[in-house]
C-alpha cells in the first residue's frame, strides 16, 4: 500500500510538471522541433538581389517599399501628445529622400502626408474578396504542411495583439500587392509600446522583427536585418525587453512579415524606440533621433548592396 501511495505521488508530481507549460518553455520546445524541420522553398536569395542590383539598366531597379506603420488616422502607439503613426510617416519621408538618391532604387511608400498610396488603396478596395480567398488558401496550405509535420508552428514569446479585420486585410493586401508588383524589400517602420508596468513605462531601446526561418523570405530577410542592426545599434541601445534583447527577433505570426508565407519580399519590421522614452518627449532630441534613424536605415540598405557587389 505504502509503495502504491509513493508511486502514485511520484506519478502525480511527474504529470503535474509535464503538463505545466513552464516546465518546458516554448523556446526550448520550438528549438527541439525546429532541429527536425522541413523548410518552405527558398524565396528571393541575396545573390539574386545583388546580381539584379549590379545591372539595373538590364534587370530593372531594386524595388523598396517603405511602410510607415499603421493607418493615416488609425492605430499605433500613443503617448501624451505623440502619435506613433505620425512619427512613422516623418521617418518614412526622410528615408525615402535619402534612398531616392541611389538611382538603382525605386522607392515606393504605402502612404505619405496626403494619405494612402492611391494605387495600393485602389488595389485593396477593389480586391477585398480576392485578398480574403488568397489568405484562406495560404493559411490552408500552411495548415497542410503543419499537419504533415513539414512546418512547425512557432508562437511568439511576447504575444501579439490581434489586428482588427480591416487592418489585417490591408496588411495582407500590401503583401499580395508587393508580390504581384515584384517588390524586393519591404521595410515596416514603427515605434514601440508596451503595457505600463507598475504604473510607469519600462522597456527602452530598438528591435528588429524578421520572418521566422521556415518562411520563404526568412533567410534573406535576416541577413538584411543584421545589416540594419549594425547601423541602428550605433545610435540606439537594443531593447531592454527580455524577449527582444537579442535585437533581431524571428516571428511567424506578424502579418507584415508574411504570416502563412504571404510575403515574397525580404521583410523587416523596425521598432526604433519605445514611444515614451525620455528623449522622445523632447522635441529637439526626438527630431535628432528621427533624423539619425533615417540615415542609419538608409546607410544599412545602401551598404547591404554595395558591400556585396
Ligand atoms: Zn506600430
Amino acid at each position: 500500500m505504502k509503495k502504491i501511495i509513493i508511486l502514485s505521488t511520484i506519478l502525480i508530481i511527474f504529470l503535474a510538471f509535464y503538463f505545466t507549460p513552464r516546465y518546458y518553455p516554448n523556446s526550448y520546445v520550438n528549438k527541439m522541433i525546429n532541429s527536425a524541420a522541413a523548410f518552405f522553398s527558398m524565396g528571393i536569395s541575396i545573390n539574386d538581389l545583388i546580381s539584379k542590383y549590379s545591372d539595373t539598366e538590364k534587370n530593372g531597379k531594386i524595388k523598396i517599399l517603405l511602410v510607415p506603420g499603421h493607418e493615416p488616422n488609425f492605430g499605433g502607439a500613443e503617448y501624451k501628445d505623440l502619435l506613433e503613426r505620425d512619427l512613422n510617416l516623418t521617418l518614412s519621408e526622410k528615408i525615402k529622400n535619402i534612398l531616392s538618391k541611389n538611382n538603382k532604387f525605386e522607392i515606393i511608400t504605402s502612404r505619405n502626408i496626403n494619405g494612402w498610396n492611391p494605387e495600393l488603396e485602389k488595389y485593396v478596395n477593389n480586391n477585398k474578396n480576392e485578398i480574403l480567398v488568397w489568405i484562406n488558401n495560404m493559411k490552408s496550405s500552411m495548415s497542410k504542411l503543419v499537419n504533415n509535420g513539414k512546418i512547425n508552428v512557432v508562437n511568439a514569446e511576447m504575444g501579439h495583439s490581434i489586428a482588427p479585420l480591416k487592418s489585417a486585410i490591408l496588411l495582407y493586401g500590401i503583401n499580395k500587392w508587393a508580390g504581384e508588383n515584384k517588390v524586393d524589400i519591404a521595410i515596416h517602420l514603427h515605434f514601440n509600446d508596451n503595457p505600463k508596468y507598475k504604473g510607469k513605462p519600462n522597456f527602452e531601446g530598438f528591435s528588429i522583427y524578421v520572418p521566422e526561418k521556415q518562411y520563404s523570405n526568412g533567410t534573406s530577410s535576416k541577413i538584411l536585418a543584421k545589416d540594419l542592426f549594425d547601423e541602428i545599434s550605433k545610435i540606439q541601445k537594443v531593447s531592454t525587453m527580455p524577449e527582444e534583447n537579442v535585437g533581431i527577433i524571428e516571428d511567424q505570426e506578424l502579418i507584415a512579415l508574411g504570416r502563412y508565407n504571404t510575403s515574397d519580399s525580404l521583410s523587416v519590421i523596425i521598432e526604433y524606440a519605445y514611444i515614451y522614452e525620455n528623449f522622445m518627449q523632447n522635441k529637439k532630441l526626438r527630431n535628432d533621433f528621427i533624423e539619425k534613424s533615417a540615415s542609419s536605415t538608409a546607410n544599412a540598405i545602401n551598404k547591404f548592396f554595395e558591400s556585396r557587389i
